[in-house]
């Protein structure tokens, strides 16, 4: 929770009293967002053609033309290292599948399958892994915090063994306001940091029991998005770590861990959120041994830009994740995973708004950077890439506005700005939906950590204020109800599955249209100002911010 600032928000009430002159320039560039330019975009970048938009696949480079081709015919700069690129490179690897896991030490040997009982690769450049009788320790949440004042990890020693931990953070378990951020995940929630934090201890191998409610995402999901090949930026951290193998087991798998160790599955998960819980020694062992098949293989950002003039110095960055999960031969029948909403939508409403500032009559101010990023979906790869080598200096990148799956259920009163309360950043969504007669929402579930989720988090992370409107909720027909209902089935039915599809006749585009235009505002908004939005005080990406801006 952080206290949010108002004076922005009447700097922003003053500053409309100009703005007449500029809402007639608007209108020319808002009619050019429209639902017949999208399906356009969208017919071809989620087509079967594209083959799921796979990183570093004939999918990439079809795609990466294809902006490219779109930026330059609307008439925006190449802005990358080449032409329209930035060059993203990476090690793929793909591990064997064929790999079991033996649990032993218990009452009995458990022998778990490749994607029914759990997933697993390595983070490792090597041909071939071995994990022989790895002792298991369960190290509740995985999470050293010093901030929460919070250490499961506390006492022991995990160098070469085997850390197995719960998904997401001891808030969510309790919602007690008094552990972390109560109900809504931090980043110790989620997996990226939990395969981190056993790397930095310096464990052999890392196991995430999965959880539908708290990883937010069913089993499925896991098995999708993380039984094919991994990448990784070359150079990471993990890799360079003794970590030997990233591991997801479902539940059933981990209570028949605990019972084959004699322990009560429901008590220790519930204790680990309970403050001064200590690691378990559980006595029992692991064992996997696979194939690695190493590769080094280059993807891209793609990068436009449309000048600003007297600030063209200063940038605002609008961000969308181009890639998505290929082709999974894995599924019978429809096996491409064409990405249609996540995160086609996206992408296309960057051309969208990209040729709407072009219609401006008079030029904006600062410059608008366009960067569609790659390698989202294997842990927001391309736009960790970019805030580590940044095209334009970061100090001068006054904010950076992320889409990700835009709304395909109609029209919404409210938008959700995830994240909020964050940055003064809101206070621009605020002022631009209510000029539509429109109201910005908290995230309706911030247990799913959305915040953590998407590209703007490495902009966060790096210090730039960053914002993440999404689709409402609040459904002009059938209310919010219908609406929670209808994003939850949409998560349920077709996130990360081969079924997310472009569907023209089923999708409603009234409601994406008025997103985007809010989107462009926003960010037009944020171009003709001079003022530096920061994030909000008690903020934990604040004090990176200030001390770059050198506050
Ligand atoms: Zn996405």
């Amino acid at each position: 929770m952080f206290r949010k600032n108002h004076l922005s928000a009447l700097i922003i009430l003053f500053a409309c009293i100009s703005c007449n002159v500029e809402e007639k320039g608007l209108e020319k560039a808002l009619v050019s967002i429209n639902a017949d330019d999208m399906k356009n975009h969208l017919s071809v970048l989620a087509s079967d053609e594209f083959q799921g938009r796979a990183p570093a696949t004939p999918g990439e480079e079809k795609t990466i033309a294809y902006l490219a081709e779109q930026f330059n015919r609307i008439g925006l700069k190449p802005a990358g290292e080449q032409d329209f690129f930035q060059e993203v490179s990476l090690v793929k690897l793909t591990a064997d599948a064929t790999m079991k896991m033996d649990i032993t030490g218990g009452k009995q040997k458990l022998s778990f399958a490749f994607s029914d009982d759990f997933i697993g690769g390595t983070p490792q450049l090597s041909d071939f892994i071995r994990i022989n009788d790895s002792e298991i320790i369960f190290v509740g949440y995985g999470i050293k915090s010093p901030e929460y004042q919070w250490n499961d990890y506390e006492g022991v020693d995990v160098r070469g063994k085997t850390v197995l931990m719960l998904v997401n953070d001891p808030g969510y378990a309790t919602s007690d306001t008094s552990l972390f951020d109560g109900k809504a995940m931090t980043i110790y929630g989620r997996w990226t940091y939990k395969f981190e934090e056993a790397a930095r201890q310096g464990a052999q191998a890392a196991i995430i029991i999965h959880k539908t409610d708290a990883a937010a995402y069913p089993w499925a999901v896991v098995q999708n998005s993380w039984s094919g090949p991994a990448y990784y930026l070359i150079g990471n951290e993990i890799s360079r770590s003794d970590l030997q193998l990233q591991s997801w087991v479902t539940t059933e798998s981990a209570k028949k861990m605990f019972e084959s160790a004699g322990l009560d599955y429901d008590r220790i998960t519930g204790s680990a959120s309970i403050r001064g819980f200590k690691p378990i020694r559980m006595n029992l062992k692991a064992s996997v041994s696979f194939k690695n098949q190493t590769e080094y293989v280059k993807s891209n950002n793609v990068a436009a830009l449309w000048p600003g003039t007297d600030r063209s110095d200063e940038y605002i960055i609008y961000t969308a994740h181009w890639d998505h999960f290929g082709v999974n031969p894995a599924f019978e029948g429809d096996s491409i995973l064409n990405g249609a909403v996540d995160n086609a939508t996206g992408t296309a409403a960057l051309l969208e708004i990209a040729e709407a500032f072009t219609r401006l009559p008079e030029r904006q101010n600062r410059s608008i950077l366009f960067l569609s990023v790659t390698c989202e979906e294997q842990g927001l790869l391309g736009s960790k890439y970019y805030a580590e080598n940044p095209l334009f200096p970061l100090n001068k990148t006054a904010a950076v506005i992320n889409m990700d799956g835009l709304n395909i259920s109609g029209r919404t009163k409210d938008m959700t700005i995830v994240g909020f309360g964050n940055s003064e950043l809101d206070d621009y969504a605020v002022t631009v939906l209510k000029k539509y007669g429109r109201y910005a929402t908290p995230d309706p579930s911030p247990e799913k950590g959305m915040y953590f989720r998407s590209d703007h988090l490495n902009f966060a992370l790096a210090g730039v204020p960053s914002l993440y409107p999404s689709k409402g909720i609040d459904d002009l027909e059938h209310g919010k109800e219908w609406g929670l209902a209808e994003l939850e089935k949409w998560i349920e039915d077709h996130y990360h599955k081969p079924s997310d599809n472009y569907e023209p006749d089923i999708w409603k585009f009234d409601g994406m249209i008025e997103d985007i235009k809010v989107f462009f505002e926003i960010g037009h908004k944020l171009s003709i100002t001079d003022r530096f939005p920061n994030w909000s005080p008690g903020s934990p990406y604040k004090p990176v911010r200030d001390r770059m801006m050198g506050k």
